[in-house]
């Protein structure tokens, strides 16, 4: 069954003896959320421009705010409608956080050595498992601090920096510490760098143990996972993982169960506030407008005095410079998207079409929206990925992304359980940031000689690459195709082909056309999918890898519509066929061919007649479709029935 469907809707702890600590101030009063209506008529940017402490937009719908004291004052003099939807935010993130941890067994902390207490003397200490940390599951700055040492002290393998360095000093004498990866390597080191960053944002820990987790995953797989010992040989990888470490001290102090809403650093302002907006304090369009970043020190978006004013960003500036990473990521929390530059305004970048082929690949088999933050989320002025794509006179352009990791319900502070689910479904973004910041070589295409593979008999397959990283392929780039499935060959066993070097974003088919001979043998039922596994390979250690699917058998094609007119079909009010698309020659049916799809309404469109599968083992529907549904509300389903009703 051959059915193009588009839905063309449009809604869319210190180490250092140096660090002196600073009296605690005063508990502040609590946090509100509170949820503003956008659906009446006020519009976002009235709301930017007062420079609220959001943490969540639902465009068109609603913005969630952080209500800090004087907001509600000025939401009523705005005369926006809201309501409050938790009134004190760091007590309930704590308790909740406390329920779960209470309601289950004690994980046993590992036993590490570690300079983690102020004195800066090693001691063995007591480091609890991801998802178990002292602060409402989250790691303390002692707890980080645990984790690097035993990084550092439990390689053996040279994968890992013989130190932590420090890369800047905080205002209040804190250390920002910088882990190095990869195997080790003489100066000057020529492999590509990449830069990962958390805790810009004191209260968005979760970002902070993705990275940890990423960085246990990749050291983990080093012996046994032929990609995990290509980037580790072949990158330089360096890991803040805490680059706002007053800030995240701060929460831990007022706030020891979690919950802490503090997100600047705590630089004491003119006027008595504290805190610059980290991520609104680079130099690249600082200040561009007041609608991205706030004049005011008071706000929760402040951008500071001067681009650079920070020592907290000054570290970085300089880590960058000197590193001079190929591509990045800045971890923040929440909103499930995956943002790039630019930040600063409504403008795709000039080379937009590599960013949204890599955002293809970071978030395939995740719901992240990634895209611009004007157009995702909301416009940003002096963020860290702004700059560190859009300064080439410091250092090259560094592609850079930012994950908001988390949903609505997870929150600043997701439950404990959540930790680790959150850092899974962010560790491809990881590794492809890592992938492509040199040659990564994935399949572009490929196709069969003889059109099908026939149960029993041989066929010609063709494999067109594409290199989607950064850096041009090493020599003698050739694939290997491994068969994955039971009942599926490859012939002569080993059966490789060789490919011309390619350059960065560019493709080519094999040298001489060449082809992998494949079988599936009579075992195999007609219909049966069947997987290869391609493993490219060149010099200098070059490895990536993809998969090729088949379908075993010729089809029996029992239903191809072309989309003309909805005369076989039963829909609902609204589904039309649109036949005028440049962007897509061929007809298709929409539930909304005119605009956005209604609120609140379930659009179907059911097939009148019936399909006869007796014949068949294995039956296959095949859709070409688009949507732009909005995020965790909406969804489309295909289903089948055996009897038109359930
Ligand atoms: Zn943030």
């Amino acid at each position: 069954m051959h059915l193009p469907r588009l839905l063309a809707a449009a809604l869319a702890l210190c180490a250092s003896s140096l660090f002196v600590p600073t009296p605690s101030p005063a508990a502040p009063p609590p946090t509100k959320l509170v949820r503003v209506q956008l659906d009446l008529g006020l519009p976002l940017d009235s709301i930017l421009a007062r420079h609220f402490d959001i943490a969540s937009v639902k465009r068109g719908a609603w913005v969630d705010i952080m209500a800090h004291p004087g907001d509600e004052a000025l939401l009523q003099e705005l005369g926006a409608p809201y309501r409050v939807i938790d009134d004190a935010v760091e007590q309930h993130y704590a308790e909740r956080a406390q329920r779960e941890l209470a309601a289950r067994p004690r994980p046993e902390p590992a036993k590490v050595l570690s300079a983690a207490r102020p004195d800066g003397v090693f001691r063995i200490e007591s480091l609890p498992p991801v998802g178990s940390g002292s602060m409402g599951g989250y790691w303390t700055l002692a707890e980080v601090k645990m984790k690097l040492d035993s990084l550092v002290a439990g390689d053996t393998r040279d994968l890992v920096a013989d130190k932590i360095d420090t890369v800047g000093w905080t205002i209040e004498g804190r250390p920002i510490w910088r882990l190095k990866l990869g195997k080790y390597a003489a100066d000057p080191d020529p492999r590509p760098a990449v830069y990962y960053s958390a805790l810009t944002h004191a209260r968005e820990a979760e970002g902070m143990q993705a990275l940890f987790w990423f960085v246990d995953d990749l050291l983990a797989r080093y012996d046994t996972d032929a990609f995990a010992k290509y980037l580790l040989d072949q990158r330089l990888i360096s890991v803040c993982p805490v680059v706002n470490p007053d800030g995240y001290a701060y929460n831990e102090t007022m706030n020891p169960a979690g919950g802490g809403q503090w997100r600047k650093n705590r630089r004491p302002n003119a006027g008595g506030s504290y805190g610059v907006d980290l991520n609104r304090n680079f130099g690249y369009m600082w200040g561009y407008d007041n609608l991205g970043s706030s004049g005011t020190p008071s706000r929760d978006d402040y951008r500071g005095t001067a681009a650079f004013s920070e020592p907290e960003t000054q570290a970085q500036r300089d880590l960058v410079a000197a590193l001079k990473p190929v591509t990045g990521i800045s971890f923040h929390t929440y909103s499930d998207d995956f943002l790039h530059p630019w930040g600063y305004a409504n403008i795709a970048p000039t080379d937009s079409a590599a960013w949204y082929e890599w955002n293809d690949e970071a978030t395939l088999g995740s719901t992240y929206i990634a895209g611009l933050g004007p157009r995702v989320l909301y416009v940003t002025n002096g963020d860290f990925n702004d700059w560190s794509y859009g300064d080439t006179a410091m250092k090259p352009r560094c592609y850079s992304w930012t994950p908001e990791v988390g949903n609505d319900a997870d929150g600043f502070w997701p439950l404990p359980s959540r930790i680790v689910p959150l850092a899974e479904e962010n560790l491809r973004k990881c590794y492809l940031v890592a992938a492509i910041a040199g040659p990564w070589v994935r399949i572009e295409s490929s196709s069969l000689a003889e059109g099908t593979l026939d149960a029993g008999f041989p066929a010609h397959l063709a494999v067109r690459a594409r290199n989607r990283g950064l850096g041009a392929t090493p020599p003698n780039l050739a694939a290997t195709l491994v068969p994955l499935d039971a009942g599926a060959g490859v012939y002569p066993s080993g059966n490789t082909v060789a490919y011309p070097a390619l350059a960065p974003r560019t493709s080519a088919d094999a040298t001489g056309d060449a082809t992998f001979i494949i079988a599936a043998t009579d075992t195999v039922t007609p219909g049966r999918l069947v997987r290869f596994e391609v493993d490219f390979t060149a010099d200098s250690g070059y490895f990536s890898r993809d998969t090729v699917e088949v379908i075993v058998g010729r089809p029996t094609v029992l239903l191809a519509e072309p989309c003309n007119a909805l005369t076989d079909w039963t829909s609902s009010a609204g589904w039309g066929v649109v036949a005028s698309d440049a962007d897509h020659p061929d007809h298709y049916f929409t539930d909304s061919p005119a605009g956005n799809y209604p609120n609140s309404a379930n659009l179907r469109l059911i097939y009148k007649g019936r399909l006869d599968l007796t014949a068949g083992v294995h039956a296959w529907a095949v859709l070409e479709a688009k949507w732009f549904l909005e995020q965790t509300y909406d969804g489309t389903v295909v289903e089948a029935s055996l009897d038109s009703v359930t």
